[in-house]
Order: C-alpha cells, then sequence, then structure tokens
C-alpha cells in the first residue's frame, strides 16, 4: 500500500541504455521509493509508489516509462524485489 491506502496501477520502468545517470528522477520522488546503482534508477519500494509518472516526466533521456498492470498481473512485493535486483555495492 501507498500513504494513500491504494496500489498504484502503474509502475516506471527503466531502460538502462537511455539513463546517463543524472538522478533527477530520485530527487522528484514524493515518496523516495526510488534508489540509484551504477545501473539507473530502481524501484525499491514499489508499494510505496504513487503512479505519479513525475520521475518518468523529469527524465531529460526518456529512459523512464509507466507500465500499467492489473489485479490478475501485480507488480513484485518490495522483498521480491530488493531481491532480485543486484547489489550495486557488491560489483
Ligand atoms: S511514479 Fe511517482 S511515486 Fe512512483 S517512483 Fe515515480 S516519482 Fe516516485
Ligand atoms: S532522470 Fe532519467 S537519465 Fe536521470 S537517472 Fe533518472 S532515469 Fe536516468
Amino acid at each position: 500500500m501507498n500513504p494513500l491506502g491504494m496500489v498504484a496501477g502503474a509502475l516506471p520502468v527503466l531502460d538502462p541504455w537511455r539513463c546517463n545517470l543524472c538522478g533527477w528522477c530520485i530527487a522528484i520522488c514524493p515518496t523516495e521509493c526510488l534508489q540509484i546503482s551504477r545501473l539507473g534508477p530502481w524501484l525499491a519500494r514499489p508499494l510505496d509508489c504513487l503512479a505519479c509518472a513525475a520521475c518518468a516526466q523529469v527524465c531529460p533521456e526518456k529512459a523512464l516509462h509507466m507500465d500499467e498492470f492489473t489485479v490478475e498481473d501485480p507488480p513484485p512485493s518490495d522483498s521480491q524485489t530488493s531481491q532480485e535486483h543486484p547489489d550495486p555495492i557488491a560489483h
């Protein structure tokens, strides 16, 4: 659940080939649910995402887009996302 008590209907998805690691998307996110690694931003806490699309709109490289999902095709949980993302410090 995000702070509004709602599950967002869309989440940002990164095209890592476009990202220049400027960090603007991290800075503008109102819930600080994005974190940055050497590969670019990743959604560390997807349940906190408001689907506001501010991160995608501010990106100068159009490296982020909002991917809609349905209840039948839910996003991964916070713990699943954290386990699947590579540790940026370990590499
Ligand atoms: S859609 Fe909004 S809340 Fe979600 S990661 Fe982007 S800026 Fe943050
Ligand atoms: S704003 Fe765009 S280019 Fe900058 S770090 Fe975020 S995704 Fe990468």
